[in-house]
């Protein structure tokens, strides 16, 4: 998979990406409307459903990366004064609140401190009092490493007209994501995470029940790029095929060839793999003396925050793992900048023996001061 030459990719994405799926971009290039292309894009769609556990069939990826993806959900889910609670315990979901104020939505947070989860009911019990028309979270939230449950949420949102759309750039590939067990009305991933694939499509499944409120929408969302019912007429099986903007054709080649590494994998051993690597991780960290941010309870397996210890420069820190080890990690956002660095053990990039040569960089680093 590696020269050797290119860094290790360890941080909060882009993944390490096979060279077979590299590969599929660098094919000779096809007509967007070529009946060889459009038999491909069907095959991404329905790879895409398995992997997102639903039968919507509105399941297709986004031209851009995993916040075109979040952006199409709220610009066509959201209408001029509705209410949405927006759960936000890190970047992302303020990322969501901005963009719901943007469409004409009114958000409201339930926030709580970086590096927790949010409690399911205090989401609904906000949703339920003020009569919410969305209540949005993020399911691993990159910024701080948590995996925030979201398994109850459609039941206790039950009797309300309030639709449940789910960020799970991160999680999608890497934990179990069941869209339709789960009661999700839309959903949003970004492919540079644990699809490894290249950034530059977010795959978005939307139920029948949201598909409905887009349909019956007051006016067209104000994004004319992202609107899913022009989307919808370019990517229907059996559809007019119609021109809406010049599909991304080798980024969905190469989507579709790492869709077929991932089925090659049955999902449990996929999830399994996450875990075990993570938790590698986890103990050859607290063999170094590292804290970590999260409480293992809501750690996500794919996205590890680890807390700089004292004396320790962060960006010296990640500047001789990049310099001296070619190895890749990430800083830490927002309020968590200088505090914490971040390691991604995504797709193919989550492997004992790349976390074996992470921890003798670190221990290096730490002999070296
Ligand atoms: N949501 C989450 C949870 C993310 O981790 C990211 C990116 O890291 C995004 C949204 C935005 O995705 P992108 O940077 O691909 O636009």
């Amino acid at each position: 998979m590696s020269s050797g030459d290119e860094p290790l990719l360890l941080g909060p994405g882009p993944s390490p990406v096979a060279v077979r799926v590299l590969e599929a971009a660098a094919r000779p290039l096809v007509g967007h409307l070529d009946p060889r292309f459009l038999a491909e894009m069907d095959e991404v769609r329905s790879m895409l459903r398995e992997l997102c556990e639903t039968g919507n069939p509105f399941t297709l990826p986004i031209s851009g990366t995993g916040s075109a993806g979040m952006e199409a959900a709220v610009a066509n889910l959201v209408e001029e004064g509705d209410s949405c609670v927006i759960g936000v315990n890190g970047v992302f979901g303020g990322r969501i609140a901005e963009l719901v104020r943007r469409h004409g939505g009114e958000p409201l947070l339930v926030e709580v401190p970086f590096g927790e989860a949010i409690p399911q009911e205090r989401l609904i019990e906000v949703a339920r009092d003020r009569q919410a028309r969305l209540l949005a979270v993020v399911h691993a939230e990159t910024s701080t490493g948590v995996l925030q449950p979201i398994d109850r949420l459609a039941s206790g949102l039950e009797g309300l007209d309030c639709l449940l759309l789910v960020d799970a750039v991160t999680s999608l590939g890497g934990v179990p994501v069941r869209v339709d067990a789960w009661g999700i009305d839309a959903l949003y991933s970004g492919t540079q995470k644990c699809l490894s694939a290249p950034p530059g499509l977010a795959p978005l499944t939307v139920s029948d029940r949201a598909f409905k409120r887009v349909r019956s929408r007051r006016a067209p969302p104000h994004s004319w790029y992202l609107d899913l019912q022009l989307l919808a007429g370019y990517w229907d099986e059996g559809g007019a095929r119609a021109y809406h903007h010049t599909a991304p054709v080798a980024a969905i080649r190469s989507l579709a060839e790492a869709l077929r590494v991932l089925q090659e994998e049955p999902a449990a051993e996929r999830h399994e793999r996450h875990l075990r690597t993570a938790r590698h991780l986890w103990a050859g960290l607290a063999e170094l003396g590292f804290e970590l941010l999260v409480e293992e309870s809501v750690r996500t397996p794919m996205l590890t925050s680890v807390l700089v210890p004292d004396g320790v420069d962060e960006a010296a820190l990640r500047r001789s793992l990049l310099a001296d080890h070619g190895i890749e990690v990430g800083g830490g956002l927002g309020p968590l900048k200088g505090r914490v660095f971040r390691v991604g053990l995504m797709g193919h990039g989550a492997r004992e023996a790349n976390v074996d040569r992470l921890l003798e960089a670190l221990a290096s680093f730490l002999r070296s001061r």
